[in-house]
């Protein structure tokens, strides 16, 4: 009988399993795909199109190109997720389904923070990229103030990424001496679960006279008198103000008995739900770590998308390979002049979790190139 895969999602998670699943199943195995979206983009790129270095069209790779044939792309918005009876509704089919990978990621939630609509500026989201282009190309002088509201948020070291570019493009400028840039953090160093590498992100910011203001938790824009509003300590006022939005977990997610209101839980070595045969893999999950968790990025996403196809080859082909998730990943974190640093994170390290910065060099530039093209010409056909 035929079996079908039904994959929520079509970001880092959702391509590397729909993909790797129909290079190793033949077609007695359906896989269909589901996304609200047409297009995929690594999510650092949206750096290029803040600083407009690359256009919009050249960072997105479209579903209709995805490179296995045999995979059913529906682009359509997952309105429900019932495990207890199989049924996934969208906005206008419905899905059942043998092996179910929810892979919906992380929603963010800009209106959490008052003010923040109307008077803020953010970088998680394409449209939030485009808007800060022309808003930074305009900006000639006056206090810039870079915030993370909470954790957990995508790429740990991406908003510090977003002060070393800010830094580097006024510099290139001619205009950073007029420009005040302060991070506004609510931890008591950048990244807590890695001291040393904390220590190394501190010093590139003293170098590029970015102040760091940690635990300071911004709660509220006042558009009026821009000030940003910190619990407990007085206000910073801004000309400009970028924030990393709240994350949460999206609406679908948390209505369904997968999330009960949160994120969704998994066993961390396979990556199921409480539910046989229905994993989730990617931001949408939260696996502690100690006082931590694994973090939100692509990579981990990625990793965690391969052990759910093994542990599916398995089921379907009364196979017994051991595959765990190790909790591995590495992130990019550009640094200016073109140089960048690589963090490489083991979070199941014993007896501690390990995160190591490699560089920043420009020889790791090539790494990170190559991160982007090794993913995109796995998922997608080549177009010209
Ligand atoms: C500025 C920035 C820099 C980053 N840099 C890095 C980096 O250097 N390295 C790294 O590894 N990661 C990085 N990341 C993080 C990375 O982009 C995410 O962690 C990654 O995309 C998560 O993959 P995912 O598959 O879990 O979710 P996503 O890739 O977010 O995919 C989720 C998909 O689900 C779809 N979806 C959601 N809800 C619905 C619904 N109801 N119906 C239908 N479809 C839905 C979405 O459209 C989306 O396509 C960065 C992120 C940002 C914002």
């Amino acid at each position: 009988m035929v079996k079908q895969i039904l994959i929520l999602g079509a970001g880092f998670g959702g391509l590397e399993a729909a993909t790797s699943l129909r290079e190793k199943l033949d077609n007695s195995v359906k896989i269909t795909l589901i996304d609200k979206n047409n297009f995929f983009m690594i999510g650092f790129t949206k750096f290029d199109v803040m600083f407009g270095r690359r256009s919009v069209e050249e960072i997105k790779s479209y579903y209709k190109n995805i490179a296995m044939d045999g995979i059913k792309f529906v682009r359509d918005t997952i309105e429900v997720i019932d495990p207890l009876n199989k049924i996934i509704k969208t906005s206008t089919s419905d899905f059942t389904y043998d092996f179910l990978i929810v892979t919906l990621g992380a929603d963010l939630a800009p209106e959490a923070t008052p003010g923040f609509i109307e008077d803020g500026y953010e970088f998680y989201s394409l449209p939030g990229a485009q808007r800060l282009f022309s808003v930074i190309d305009d900006f000639r002088s006056g206090t810039i103030l870079v915030s993370i509201f909470s954790k957990p948020y995508k790429c740990p070291p991406a908003p510090y990424e977003a002060a070393f570019l800010l830094h580097d493009f006024f510099t290139n400028k001619g205009i950073r001496n007029r420009i005040d840039i302060k991070m506004l953090i609510p931890a008591p160093t950048p990244l807590p679960i890695a001291r040393e590498v904390s220590a190394e992100i501190e010093k590139l910011l003293e170098a590029k006279n970015i102040g760091l203001y940690r635990q300071h938790k911004v709660v509220e824009l006042n558009p009026q008198r821009k000030i940003a509003v910190i619990e407990n300590r007085d206000p910073i006022g801004y000309d400009l103000f970028l924030g990393v939005p709240i994350h949460v977990p999206p609406k679908v997610v948390r209505e369904s008995p997968l999330g009960e209101n949160g994120w969704i839980k998994v066993n961390k070595k396979n990556l199921q739900t409480s539910f046989e045969n229905v994993y989730a893999v990617g931001d949408v999950v939260n696996i502690p770590v100690g006082e931590f968790a694994v973090p939100k990025a692509g990579a981990f996403a990625e990793a965690a998308a391969k052990v759910v196809v093994e542990e599916i080859l398995n089921k379907l082909k009364n196979e017994n390979n051991v595959v765990k998730f190790d909790g591995a990943g590495t992130c990019y974190m550009e640094t200016g002049s073109g140089n960048i640093a690589e963090l490489d994170a083991n979070f199941f390290g014993e007896p501690e979790p390990r995160v190591n910065l490699n560089g920043p060099s420009l020889e790791f530039r090539e790494n990170k190139e190559r991160f982007e093209k090794d993913r995109i010409s796995k998922w997608f056909k080549k177009v010209d």
